[in-house]
C-alpha cells in the first residue's frame, strides 16, 4: 500500500471509480440491473470489472430495478389451487408456484410481524443448518428499519442445491430503509422447495444465489443516526466510527452542494464478504478499491436507494484524514446522483467527488497528486482529459487518472469561482426533475458548459489545465 496522505487520495480514488462511475453517463447509460438490487441480478456486480465499470456501480441499476418490485403476484398464481393430487404433470410446476407464492408471502408477512415463529415455519426443519441460518437472517433483518416490503416475480425450476438436482423457488423482495432511501430496492431469492412430512417447505439456499444482501453479513449490527445508517459485521465500536465519518461527510458536502441526503453504508468484515455484497465471481481488482458505490439507476431519473460498501482491507489501511476523504467522496456520489438525472463524463463525477472529499483535509495538492505529478515530471502525463476507460482498476493505475480529474475541477475553481464548479456540473448532470429539452450526449454537454458556463471553450480550458499541471509538477 501506499503511505500517508497519498494512500487516501489514491484509494479513494479508486473507490471512486466503481462508485463514480455510476454517476457517469456509462452508467446511467448502460444498465445493469441492479446491484442493488439484485442479488442474482447479472451484471449487477461488476463493478470492477471494465464492463462493470460502465454499468457497474452505476449501474446498478440502470435498468431499473431489477425486479419488479411490487406485485405480490407471482407467476401462475391464477392457477387455482385445487387439488394437488389430481394435477397432470404439465400443472405440476403450477402446483408449486402457487405453494411457493404462499410461503413467500409467509415469510414476507412473518417479517413485517416480527413473528419469528411465522417466518421459521418456511422451512422444512428449524433446528438444521439452513433453519438455523434462516433464524438467524430474521433476526438480522428485524434490526433494520425493513419498509415497502412487497414480493413477486415467484418461479420454480430445476437447480443446483449443495450438489445435488432439486426444485429452485425464484421470487423477489422488494424493500427499502425507511428513513434512508427514497425508493425502493429488489433482490431475488432462490431457495431450495421441497414436499416433506408438513407440505411445502423451503429446504436450502441455491446455488447460484450468488450475491448476498447487508443482513447476510453474519454478526451484523447496526450503527444509526437520524441521516446515516451502518450496517456491518464489523466491532460496534468500528461501525460508530464510521457513522461519524458519515455524518461529518454529509455537513461537508452540504456545505458545497447545497445539500446532502441520507447514506446507507455496509462495512463487511472479509473481502470476501465485500465480493458476495458486490455479487461478484471474483475479487479482481479490488484491491485497489477503497469503497463502492452502487444503487439502482433509471435513466432520467435520480438515484433513490444507494449504497456505499466499504472494502475492509484497503479501507483499513487508510489514515483518518484518508477514511474521512473516501466516504466523503463516496456520499458526494450519493447526493449527486440523488439530486441530478443526468449522466455526465467520468472525469467529472469523479473530479467532483474529490473536489469535495479533499475539502477540509488539509491535504496539500503535492500530497494528494503526486502520482500525477510524478508522471508529468517524467514526460507521460495526460494530454488530455481521463476518459472513462482510464477509470478501469482492472486494466492500470488510476491513482494518476483520478488526480487528473480532481485537478481539473480543482483549476476550474480557481479560475472561475467555486459557484461556477456547481453551475457547470449541474449544466451537465440536470437537476432532479428531468428536463426533455435538453439532449446530448455527456462529453457533449460538458463541451457545451466550457462555453456556456465558463465562457471559454473545452480546448482552452483543457490547455490551460496542462499548464497548470506543469507549473505544479515543477
Ligand atoms: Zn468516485
Amino acid at each position: 500500500m501506499r503511505q500517508g496522505a497519498r494512500i487516501a487520495a489514491a484509494a479513494c480514488l479508486a473507490a471512486a471509480v466503481l462508485a463514480g462511475c455510476g454517476v457517469s453517463g456509462d452508467a446511467r447509460s448502460i444498465g445493469s440491473a441492479s446491484i442493488g438490487s439484485g442479488s442474482n441480478v447479472p451484471g449487477s456486480s461488476s463493478v470492477l470489472t471494465p464492463e462493470a465499470t460502465a454499468g457497474s456501480d452505476s449501474a446498478a441499476g440502470s435498468t431499473g430495478s431489477t425486479g419488479s418490485t411490487g406485485s405480490t403476484d407471482a407467476n401462475g398464481v391464477a392457477r387455482s389451487p385445487g387439488s394437488t393430487d389430481s394435477l397432470a404433470a404439465s400443472d405440476a410446476n403450477g402446483e408449486e408456484v402457487t405453494v411457493v407464492t404462499d410461503l413467500a408471502n409467509r415469510r414476507l408477512a412473518a417479517l413485517i410481524a416480527k413473528d419469528r415463529t411465522a417466518w421459521l415455519s418456511t422451512v422444512a426443519d428449524s433446528q438444521d443448518p439452513f433453519g438455523r441460518d434462516q433464524g438467524d437472517t430474521f433476526d438480522r433483518m428485524s434490526q433494520l428499519p425493513l419498509g415497502s416490503l412487497t414480493m413477486g416475480g415467484v418461479s420454480v425450476g430445476p437447480g443446483d442445491v449443495g450438489g445435488v438436482q432439486g426444485s429452485v423457488a425464484r421470487f423477489h423482495i422488494g424493500y427499502r430503509f425507511t428513513g434512508y432511501d427514497r425508493g425502493d430496492r429488489t433482490f431475488e431469492v432462490a431457495y431450495a422447495v421441497a414436499k416433506g412430512p408438513l407440505g411445502w417447505r423451503f429446504t436450502g439456499v441455491a446455488a447460484d444465489q450468488a450475491a448476498a444482501q447487508p443482513w447476510d453479513l453474519p454478526g451484523m449490527t447496526v450503527a444509526a443516526s437520524a441521516t446515516s445508517l451502518v450496517v456491518g459485521d464489523q466491532p460496534a465500536s468500528v461501525l460508530q466510527a464510521y457513522l461519524a465519518l458519515a455524518d461529518t461527510g454529509r455537513a461537508r458536502i452540504a456545505g458545497v452542494w447545497g445539500s446532502a441526503v441520507p447514506a446507507v453504508l455496509v462495512a463487511p468484515h472479509t473481502t470476501d464478504e465485500l465480493r458476495r455484497l458486490l455479487g461478484r465471481t471474483s475479487a479482481a481488482g479490488l484491491d485497489q478499491v477503497a469503497a463502492v458505490t452502487d444503487g439502482p439507476l433509471a435513466p432520467g431519473a435520480p438515484a433513490t436507494g444507494d449504497r456505499v460498501y466499504l472494502n475492509p482491507v484497503t479501507f483499513a489501511a487508510l489514515t483518518a484524514t484518508g477514511r474521512q476523504v473516501i466516504v466523503t467522496h463516496e456520499l458526494t456520489h450519493v447526493t449527486v446522483r440523488a439530486t441530478t438525472t443526468r449522466p455526465v463524463p467520468t472525469w467529472l463525477s469523479e473530479g467532483f467527488a474529490d473536489y469535495v472529499g479533499f475539502t477540509g483535509s488539509g491535504l496539500g495538492t503535492a500530497t494528494v497528486a503526486a502520482d500525477l505529478l510524478d508522471r508529468v515530471r517524467k514526460g507521460t502525463g495526460p494530454t488530455g482529459l481521463p476518459s472513462a476507460s482510464d477509470f478501469d482498476p482492472t486494466t492500470g493505475e488510476i491513482s494518476p487518472v483520478y488526480n487528473a480529474a480532481w485537478l481539473a475541477v480543482t483549476r476550474i475553481a480557481q479560475t472561475h469561482g467555486p459557484a461556477a464548479v456547481l453551475a457547470f456540473y449541474r449544466f451537465v448532470a440536470g437537476g432532479p426533475e428531468p428536463d426533455p429539452s435538453v439532449r446530448g450526449a455527456p462529453d457533449d454537454l460538458a463541451r457545451a458548459a466550457f462555453t456556456a458556463v465558463l465562457g471559454t471553450s473545452q480546448d482552452a480550458a483543457v490547455a490551460d489545465w496542462l499548464a497548470y499541471l506543469g507549473r505544479l509538477a515543477r
